[in-house]
Protein backbone atom coordinates (compact mmCIF):
# COMPACT_ATOMS: atom_id res chain seq x y z
CA UNK A 1 0.00 0.00 0.00
CA UNK A 2 1.88 2.61 -1.05
CA UNK A 3 -1.04 5.64 -1.96
CA UNK A 4 -4.12 6.81 -0.13
CA UNK A 5 -7.12 8.74 -0.69
CA UNK A 6 -8.01 11.03 1.76
CA UNK A 7 -11.95 12.39 1.71
CA UNK A 8 -12.57 15.51 2.98
CA UNK A 9 -15.25 16.99 1.04
CA UNK A 10 -16.55 19.72 3.18
CA UNK A 11 -13.67 21.63 3.69
CA UNK A 12 -10.31 22.25 1.90
CA UNK A 13 -6.82 21.18 3.98
CA UNK A 14 -5.35 24.01 3.07
CA UNK A 15 -8.13 26.68 4.15
CA UNK A 16 -7.39 29.39 6.55
CA UNK A 17 -8.05 27.30 9.89
CA UNK A 18 -10.33 29.68 12.40
CA UNK A 19 -13.15 31.33 9.69
CA UNK A 20 -15.97 29.50 8.80
CA UNK A 21 -16.46 25.70 8.94
CA UNK A 22 -12.55 25.31 8.55
CA UNK A 23 -10.99 24.49 11.92
CA UNK A 24 -8.85 21.43 13.41
CA UNK A 25 -10.20 19.31 11.15
CA UNK A 26 -8.44 21.06 8.08
CA UNK A 27 -5.17 21.27 10.64
CA UNK A 28 -5.45 17.49 11.16
CA UNK A 29 -6.07 16.55 7.43
CA UNK A 30 -3.18 18.71 6.55
CA UNK A 31 -0.39 17.91 8.87
CA UNK A 32 -1.41 13.96 8.74
CA UNK A 33 -0.99 14.01 5.36
CA UNK A 34 2.02 15.86 5.13
CA UNK A 35 3.70 14.02 7.93
CA UNK A 36 3.00 10.70 6.00
CA UNK A 37 3.64 12.17 2.40
CA UNK A 38 7.76 12.53 4.22
CA UNK A 39 7.34 9.28 5.11
CA UNK A 40 7.19 8.08 1.59
CA UNK A 41 3.03 7.70 1.31
CA UNK A 42 1.66 9.33 -1.95
CA UNK A 43 -1.27 11.34 0.01
CA UNK A 44 -4.11 12.81 -2.09
CA UNK A 45 -6.77 14.86 -0.34
CA UNK A 46 -9.90 14.91 -2.44
CA UNK A 47 -12.30 18.36 -1.41
CA UNK A 48 -14.95 19.74 -3.01
CA UNK A 49 -13.58 22.28 -5.73
CA UNK A 50 -15.10 26.04 -4.12
CA UNK A 51 -12.86 28.17 -6.65
CA UNK A 52 -12.54 28.75 -10.29
CA UNK A 53 -9.32 30.39 -9.51
CA UNK A 54 -7.83 27.82 -7.79
CA UNK A 55 -6.17 25.30 -9.70
CA UNK A 56 -7.51 21.41 -9.75
CA UNK A 57 -4.29 20.34 -8.12
CA UNK A 58 -2.36 22.14 -5.31
CA UNK A 59 0.84 19.74 -4.22
CA UNK A 60 1.37 20.82 -0.44
CA UNK A 61 3.93 18.80 0.97
CA UNK A 62 6.35 15.86 -0.09
CA UNK A 63 3.59 13.79 -1.65
CA UNK A 64 0.74 15.31 -0.40
CA UNK A 65 -1.47 16.78 -3.27
CA UNK A 66 -5.45 18.14 -2.53
CA UNK A 67 -7.56 17.44 -5.40
CA UNK A 68 -10.18 19.43 -5.97
CA UNK A 69 -13.75 18.05 -7.62
CA UNK A 70 -16.58 19.57 -8.18
CA UNK A 71 -19.67 18.76 -5.99
CA UNK A 72 -22.39 21.00 -7.40
CA UNK A 73 -22.01 24.50 -8.24
CA UNK A 74 -17.91 25.42 -8.19
CA UNK A 75 -18.25 28.00 -5.27
CA UNK A 76 -19.10 28.20 -1.38
CA UNK A 77 -21.92 26.07 -0.05
CA UNK A 78 -23.07 25.55 3.42
CA UNK A 79 -22.46 22.54 4.87
CA UNK A 80 -25.86 21.66 5.03
CA UNK A 81 -26.38 22.08 1.85
CA UNK A 82 -23.72 19.34 0.41
CA UNK A 83 -25.71 16.07 1.04
CA UNK A 84 -27.63 16.18 -2.31
CA UNK A 85 -23.93 16.51 -4.14
CA UNK A 86 -22.62 13.44 -2.65
CA UNK A 87 -23.18 11.19 -5.45
CA UNK A 88 -21.71 13.92 -7.64
CA UNK A 89 -18.88 14.37 -5.37
CA UNK A 90 -18.07 10.62 -5.33
CA UNK A 91 -18.36 9.95 -9.10
CA UNK A 92 -15.91 12.64 -10.34
CA UNK A 93 -13.33 11.52 -7.71
CA UNK A 94 -13.68 8.02 -9.86
CA UNK A 95 -13.97 9.32 -12.69
CA UNK A 96 -10.20 11.00 -11.68
CA UNK A 97 -8.66 8.45 -10.46
CA UNK A 98 -10.13 6.26 -13.47
CA UNK A 99 -8.85 8.84 -15.94
CA UNK A 100 -5.35 9.02 -14.64
CA UNK A 101 -4.89 5.28 -13.60
CA UNK A 102 -4.35 5.91 -10.28
CA UNK A 103 -4.58 3.75 -7.35
CA UNK A 104 -5.07 3.43 -3.85
CA UNK A 105 -4.40 1.13 -1.07
CA UNK A 106 -6.60 2.78 1.58
CA UNK A 107 -9.19 5.22 1.89
CA UNK A 108 -9.10 7.58 4.76
CA UNK A 109 -12.58 9.59 5.45
CA UNK A 110 -13.05 12.69 7.43
CA UNK A 111 -16.32 13.42 9.09
CA UNK A 112 -19.62 12.09 7.87
CA UNK A 113 -20.20 13.28 4.55
CA UNK A 114 -16.78 11.79 3.34
CA UNK A 115 -17.09 9.02 5.52
CA UNK A 116 -20.66 8.06 2.93
CA UNK A 117 -18.24 8.75 -0.09
CA UNK A 118 -15.33 6.67 1.61
CA UNK A 119 -17.79 3.94 1.92
CA UNK A 120 -18.81 4.04 -1.39
CA UNK A 121 -15.59 4.15 -3.02
CA UNK A 122 -13.99 1.77 -0.46
CA UNK A 123 -16.73 -1.02 -2.43
CA UNK A 124 -15.57 -0.15 -6.05
CA UNK A 125 -11.83 0.04 -5.91
CA UNK A 126 -11.84 -3.13 -3.12
CA UNK A 127 -9.38 -0.90 -0.60
CA UNK A 128 -10.26 -1.09 3.08
CA UNK A 129 -11.51 2.45 4.34
CA UNK A 130 -10.60 4.04 7.93
CA UNK A 131 -13.43 6.82 8.71
CA UNK A 132 -12.64 9.16 11.43
CA UNK A 133 -15.37 11.85 12.61
CA UNK A 134 -14.03 14.47 14.06
CA UNK A 135 -17.83 15.64 15.51
CA UNK A 136 -20.61 13.48 15.70
CA UNK A 137 -24.11 14.28 15.67
CA UNK A 138 -25.11 12.44 18.80
CA UNK A 139 -22.64 13.87 20.68
CA UNK A 140 -23.06 17.40 19.74
CA UNK A 141 -27.01 16.97 20.41
CA UNK A 142 -26.33 15.55 23.88
CA UNK A 143 -23.92 18.31 24.74
CA UNK A 144 -26.13 21.14 23.30
CA UNK A 145 -29.75 19.99 22.59
CA UNK A 146 -30.65 22.92 20.40
CA UNK A 147 -27.87 21.91 17.49
CA UNK A 148 -29.68 21.34 14.84
CA UNK A 149 -28.23 18.19 12.15
CA UNK A 150 -29.51 16.87 8.54
CA UNK A 151 -31.69 14.30 9.45
CA UNK A 152 -29.21 11.85 7.30
CA UNK A 153 -26.32 12.53 9.38
CA UNK A 154 -27.28 10.30 12.58
CA UNK A 155 -27.99 7.53 9.90
CA UNK A 156 -25.27 7.93 7.88
CA UNK A 157 -22.84 8.27 10.91
CA UNK A 158 -24.19 4.60 12.08
CA UNK A 159 -23.80 3.13 8.84
CA UNK A 160 -19.84 4.38 8.60
CA UNK A 161 -19.34 3.10 11.67
CA UNK A 162 -21.03 -0.54 11.14
CA UNK A 163 -19.29 -1.05 7.79
CA UNK A 164 -15.82 0.80 7.84
CA UNK A 165 -12.76 -1.23 7.79
CA UNK A 166 -11.24 0.63 11.09
CA UNK A 167 -12.69 4.30 13.35
CA UNK A 168 -10.04 6.21 14.29
CA UNK A 169 -11.23 8.19 17.26
CA UNK A 170 -9.40 11.32 18.96
CA UNK A 171 -9.93 10.15 22.27
CA UNK A 172 -10.91 7.87 24.39
CA UNK A 173 -13.91 9.75 25.38
CA UNK A 174 -15.08 9.58 21.84
CA UNK A 175 -14.60 5.73 21.55
CA UNK A 176 -16.64 4.94 24.48
CA UNK A 177 -19.26 6.93 23.14
CA UNK A 178 -19.06 5.19 19.65
CA UNK A 179 -19.85 2.18 21.25
CA UNK A 180 -22.74 3.30 23.60
CA UNK A 181 -24.80 5.31 21.29
CA UNK A 182 -23.60 4.42 18.39
CA UNK A 183 -23.45 0.42 18.70
CA UNK A 184 -19.65 0.62 17.38
CA UNK A 185 -17.61 -2.30 17.62
CA UNK A 186 -14.62 -1.64 20.02
CA UNK A 187 -12.09 -3.73 18.62
CA UNK A 188 -12.89 -1.50 15.57
CA UNK A 189 -12.10 1.35 17.19
CA UNK A 190 -8.55 2.85 17.33
CA UNK A 191 -7.84 5.72 19.67
CA UNK A 192 -6.01 8.17 18.07
CA UNK A 193 -5.04 11.57 19.31
CA UNK A 194 -4.61 14.72 17.32
CA UNK A 195 -1.42 16.57 17.31
CA UNK A 196 0.56 19.87 17.49
CA UNK A 197 3.46 21.48 15.59
CA UNK A 198 6.06 21.13 18.48
CA UNK A 199 8.27 23.08 16.62
CA UNK A 200 5.73 26.33 15.34
CA UNK A 201 4.24 26.82 19.04
CA UNK A 202 6.96 26.90 21.74
CA UNK A 203 7.16 28.54 24.90
CA UNK A 204 8.68 31.93 24.56
CA UNK A 205 9.14 35.56 26.00
CA UNK A 206 5.25 36.90 27.01
CA UNK A 207 6.55 40.18 26.87
CA UNK A 208 8.26 40.21 22.99
CA UNK A 209 4.80 38.71 22.37
CA UNK A 210 2.83 41.52 23.92
CA UNK A 211 4.69 44.44 22.11
CA UNK A 212 4.54 42.36 18.77
CA UNK A 213 0.43 42.47 19.07
CA UNK A 214 0.80 45.87 20.77
CA UNK A 215 -0.28 44.84 24.05
CA UNK A 216 0.46 46.23 27.84
CA UNK A 217 0.62 44.34 30.98
CA UNK A 218 -3.11 43.76 31.22
CA UNK A 219 -4.23 40.38 32.64
CA UNK A 220 -5.26 38.55 28.68
CA UNK A 221 -7.47 35.31 28.53
CA UNK A 222 -7.55 34.26 25.24
CA UNK A 223 -10.40 31.72 23.03
CA UNK A 224 -8.86 30.40 19.62
CA UNK A 225 -10.99 28.73 17.78
CA UNK A 226 -14.25 28.26 14.83
CA UNK A 227 -17.06 30.99 16.33
CA UNK A 228 -20.28 28.63 17.06
CA UNK A 229 -22.47 28.66 19.13
CA UNK A 230 -20.95 24.66 20.15
CA UNK A 231 -18.09 26.65 21.62
CA UNK A 232 -19.56 28.29 24.34
CA UNK A 233 -18.50 31.61 23.59
CA UNK A 234 -21.30 33.07 25.37
CA UNK A 235 -20.24 32.03 28.35
CA UNK A 236 -16.46 33.07 28.55
CA UNK A 237 -18.19 36.52 28.00
CA UNK A 238 -20.27 36.22 30.97
CA UNK A 239 -17.98 35.56 33.01
CA UNK A 240 -15.93 38.63 32.68
CA UNK A 241 -17.69 41.10 34.71
CA UNK A 242 -17.41 38.18 37.59
CA UNK A 243 -13.45 37.83 37.39
CA UNK A 244 -12.14 39.44 40.84
CA UNK A 245 -12.06 42.92 41.30
CA UNK A 246 -8.35 42.90 41.27
CA UNK A 247 -8.39 42.49 37.25
CA UNK A 248 -11.96 42.90 36.75
CA UNK A 249 -12.02 46.41 34.45
CA UNK A 250 -8.56 45.20 33.19
CA UNK A 251 -8.64 42.11 32.07
CA UNK A 252 -8.83 41.58 28.10
CA UNK A 253 -10.41 38.99 26.30
CA UNK A 254 -8.70 37.91 23.12
CA UNK A 255 -11.15 35.85 20.50
CA UNK A 256 -8.96 34.65 17.87
CA UNK A 257 -10.81 33.00 14.86
CA UNK A 258 -13.88 33.73 12.66
CA UNK A 259 -14.71 37.51 11.06
CA UNK A 260 -12.87 40.62 12.56
CA UNK A 261 -16.07 42.66 12.07
CA UNK A 262 -19.81 41.64 12.23
CA UNK A 263 -21.88 40.38 9.45
CA UNK A 264 -24.61 42.07 8.48
CA UNK A 265 -27.91 40.81 9.44
CA UNK A 266 -29.66 38.58 6.80
CA UNK A 267 -33.09 39.91 5.42
CA UNK A 268 -34.68 37.15 7.79
CA UNK A 269 -33.10 39.26 10.48
CA UNK A 270 -31.19 36.56 11.82
CA UNK A 271 -27.67 37.32 13.15
CA UNK A 272 -24.32 35.40 13.17
CA UNK A 273 -22.76 34.22 16.55
CA UNK A 274 -19.87 36.43 16.04
CA UNK A 275 -22.83 39.54 15.84
CA UNK A 276 -24.59 38.27 19.06
CA UNK A 277 -21.79 37.44 21.14
CA UNK A 278 -20.41 41.22 20.19
CA UNK A 279 -23.97 42.24 21.05
CA UNK A 280 -23.72 40.05 25.28
CA UNK A 281 -20.47 41.97 25.65
CA UNK A 282 -21.80 45.56 25.16
CA UNK A 283 -25.25 44.51 26.96
CA UNK A 284 -22.82 43.35 30.17
CA UNK A 285 -20.95 46.37 29.51
CA UNK A 286 -17.80 44.94 28.73
CA UNK A 287 -17.44 45.30 24.99
CA UNK A 288 -14.07 47.79 25.55
CA UNK A 289 -12.75 44.75 27.21
CA UNK A 290 -13.69 41.89 24.45
CA UNK A 291 -11.36 42.18 21.08
CA UNK A 292 -12.21 39.96 17.88
CA UNK A 293 -8.99 40.14 16.03
CA UNK A 294 -10.55 37.97 13.05
CA UNK A 295 -8.73 34.28 11.97
CA UNK A 296 -5.04 34.87 12.39
CA UNK A 297 -2.58 32.52 10.48
CA UNK A 298 -1.20 29.53 12.25
CA UNK A 299 2.48 30.92 12.27
CA UNK A 300 1.30 34.20 13.73
CA UNK A 301 -0.85 32.42 16.81
CA UNK A 302 2.17 31.64 18.54
CA UNK A 303 2.23 35.22 19.44
CA UNK A 304 -1.33 35.27 21.08
CA UNK A 305 -0.71 31.69 22.99
CA UNK A 306 2.41 33.09 24.27
CA UNK A 307 0.99 36.73 25.25
CA UNK A 308 -2.32 34.94 27.08
CA UNK A 309 -1.90 34.54 31.04
CA UNK A 310 -4.55 31.75 30.73
CA UNK A 311 -6.37 30.04 26.76
CA UNK A 312 -9.82 29.00 27.28
CA UNK A 313 -12.02 26.64 25.84
CA UNK A 314 -15.47 26.53 27.47
CA UNK A 315 -17.14 24.55 25.04
CA UNK A 316 -20.07 21.93 25.43
CA UNK A 317 -18.53 19.88 23.36
CA UNK A 318 -14.85 19.15 22.02
CA UNK A 319 -13.94 16.04 20.09
CA UNK A 320 -10.88 17.06 20.60
CA UNK A 321 -9.75 20.67 21.00
CA UNK A 322 -6.00 21.42 19.05
CA UNK A 323 -6.01 25.10 20.63
CA UNK A 324 -6.07 23.24 24.07
CA UNK A 325 -2.56 21.21 23.01
CA UNK A 326 -1.52 24.54 20.62
CA UNK A 327 -1.48 26.83 24.18
CA UNK A 328 -0.03 24.19 26.31
CA UNK A 329 3.00 23.66 23.97
CA UNK A 330 3.70 27.55 24.45
CA UNK A 331 3.91 27.08 27.82
CA UNK A 332 0.05 28.45 28.83
CA UNK A 333 -2.23 27.16 31.21
CA UNK A 334 -5.38 26.07 29.84
CA UNK A 335 -8.79 26.25 31.34
CA UNK A 336 -11.57 24.28 29.20
CA UNK A 337 -14.85 22.93 30.00
CA UNK A 338 -14.51 18.89 31.51
CA UNK A 339 -15.81 17.51 27.88
CA UNK A 340 -14.24 14.80 25.15
CA UNK A 341 -10.80 15.19 24.07
CA UNK A 342 -10.15 18.03 26.94
CA UNK A 343 -10.01 15.35 29.25
CA UNK A 344 -7.10 13.70 27.90
CA UNK A 345 -5.33 16.64 27.08
CA UNK A 346 -5.84 18.77 30.40
CA UNK A 347 -4.87 18.10 33.48
CA UNK A 348 -6.63 19.51 36.26
CA UNK A 349 -4.03 21.28 38.64
CA UNK A 350 -1.67 20.60 37.04
CA UNK A 351 -1.36 22.45 33.53
CA UNK A 352 -4.80 24.06 33.58
CA UNK A 353 -8.03 23.36 35.07
CA UNK A 354 -11.15 21.27 33.94
CA UNK A 355 -14.72 22.98 34.95
CA UNK A 356 -17.44 20.37 35.39
CA UNK A 357 -19.98 22.95 35.29
CA UNK A 358 -21.37 25.20 32.41
CA UNK A 359 -21.78 28.42 34.77
CA UNK A 360 -20.02 31.59 34.08
CA UNK A 361 -18.90 31.63 38.25
CA UNK A 362 -17.04 28.30 37.70
CA UNK A 363 -15.59 29.75 35.34
CA UNK A 364 -14.85 33.10 36.35
CA UNK A 365 -12.68 31.17 39.95
CA UNK A 366 -9.89 29.09 37.72
CA UNK A 367 -9.65 32.05 34.94
CA UNK A 368 -9.28 34.58 38.34
CA UNK A 369 -6.94 32.38 39.69
CA UNK A 370 -4.48 32.39 37.06
CA UNK A 371 -4.87 35.71 35.96
CA UNK A 372 -4.36 36.95 39.81
CA UNK A 373 -2.37 34.37 41.82
CA UNK A 374 1.26 34.40 39.93
CA UNK A 375 2.78 31.85 41.45
CA UNK A 376 0.01 29.26 40.42
CA UNK A 377 -0.19 30.48 37.02
CA UNK A 378 4.06 30.31 37.33
CA UNK A 379 3.60 26.46 38.40
CA UNK A 380 0.97 25.49 35.93
CA UNK A 381 2.84 27.48 32.78
CA UNK A 382 6.02 25.10 34.00
CA UNK A 383 4.13 21.94 33.53
CA UNK A 384 2.02 22.95 30.17
CA UNK A 385 4.74 21.90 27.34
CA UNK A 386 6.09 18.82 28.61
CA UNK A 387 2.18 17.40 29.19
CA UNK A 388 2.17 17.76 25.50
CA UNK A 389 4.99 16.70 24.32
CA UNK A 390 3.75 13.09 23.42
CA UNK A 391 1.37 14.90 20.36
CA UNK A 392 3.64 16.16 18.15
CA UNK A 393 2.73 15.18 14.31
CA UNK A 394 5.45 12.36 13.88
CA UNK A 395 3.85 10.21 16.84
CA UNK A 396 0.42 11.18 15.62
CA UNK A 397 1.30 9.71 12.20
CA UNK A 398 3.36 6.51 13.09
CA UNK A 399 -0.30 5.76 15.28
CA UNK A 400 -2.16 6.41 12.46
CA UNK A 401 0.05 4.25 9.92
CA UNK A 402 -0.05 1.26 11.88
CA UNK A 403 -3.81 1.69 11.58
CA UNK A 404 -2.83 1.47 7.81
CA UNK A 405 -0.87 -1.72 8.01
CA UNK A 406 -3.06 -3.03 10.04
CA UNK A 407 -5.98 -2.68 7.55
CA UNK A 408 -3.72 -3.12 4.97
CA UNK A 409 -2.82 -6.67 6.12
CA UNK A 410 -5.98 -8.02 7.67
CA UNK A 411 -8.25 -6.58 4.67
CA UNK A 412 -11.29 -8.73 4.54
CA UNK A 413 -13.98 -6.32 2.68
CA UNK A 414 -17.24 -5.42 5.37
CA UNK A 415 -19.81 -7.87 4.26
CA UNK A 416 -22.63 -5.35 5.75
CA UNK A 417 -24.94 -4.05 3.10
CA UNK A 418 -25.31 -0.12 3.81
CA UNK A 419 -28.35 1.53 2.68
CA UNK A 420 -26.48 4.88 2.30
CA UNK A 421 -23.85 2.82 -0.04
CA UNK A 422 -25.99 3.57 -4.11
CA UNK A 423 -22.39 1.90 -6.05
CA UNK A 424 -25.15 1.98 -8.92
CA UNK A 425 -24.57 6.50 -8.91
CA UNK A 426 -21.04 6.00 -9.71
CA UNK A 427 -21.57 3.60 -13.20
CA UNK A 428 -25.21 5.34 -14.05
CA UNK A 429 -23.05 8.34 -14.70
N1 LIG B 1 -6.87 28.28 14.09
C1 LIG B 1 -6.06 29.09 13.31
N2 LIG B 1 -6.35 30.41 13.24
C2 LIG B 1 -7.39 30.97 13.91
C3 LIG B 1 -8.20 30.14 14.72
C4 LIG B 1 -7.92 28.80 14.79
O1 LIG B 1 -5.09 28.63 12.68
O2 LIG B 1 -7.59 32.17 13.79
C5 LIG B 1 -6.56 26.83 14.19
C6 LIG B 1 -5.98 26.45 15.54
O3 LIG B 1 -4.59 26.66 15.52
C7 LIG B 1 -6.37 24.99 15.67
C8 LIG B 1 -7.67 24.89 14.84
O4 LIG B 1 -7.76 26.10 14.08
O5 LIG B 1 -5.37 24.18 15.11
C9 LIG B 1 -8.90 24.74 15.70
O6 LIG B 1 -8.93 23.42 16.13
P1 LIG B 1 -9.75 22.94 17.40
O7 LIG B 1 -9.57 21.46 17.49
O8 LIG B 1 -9.36 23.74 18.60
O9 LIG B 1 -11.26 23.31 17.07
P2 LIG B 1 -12.25 22.71 15.95
O10 LIG B 1 -12.18 23.61 14.79
O11 LIG B 1 -11.77 21.32 15.62
O12 LIG B 1 -13.58 22.70 16.60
Amino acid sequence: MHRVAMISLHTCPLSQPGRGDAGGMNVYVRELSRELGRRGLAVDVYTRWTDRDVPQVVQFGDNARVIHVPAGRIGSLPKAALWPHLPEFVYHIDRYVAARGLGYGLIHSHYWLSGWAGLLLSRRWHVPHAAMFHTLAELKRRARPEERESPERTRVEREVIACADAIVAASAHERTQMVSLYGAEPQRVDVVPCGVDLDLFRPGSPQQARRQLGLGDEPVALYVGRIEPLKGLDLLIRTLPLLPKSVRSRALLLIVGGEREPATPSHNGHIDERTRLANMARELGVAAQVRFTGAVPQAELLWYYRAADVAVLPSYYESFGLAAIEALACGTPVVASMVGGLLTTVADGQSGFLVPWRCPPAFAEKIGALLTDLPLRQRLAGNARASVAAFGWPSVADRVLSVYRHLAALHIPQACLCRAAAPAIISAR
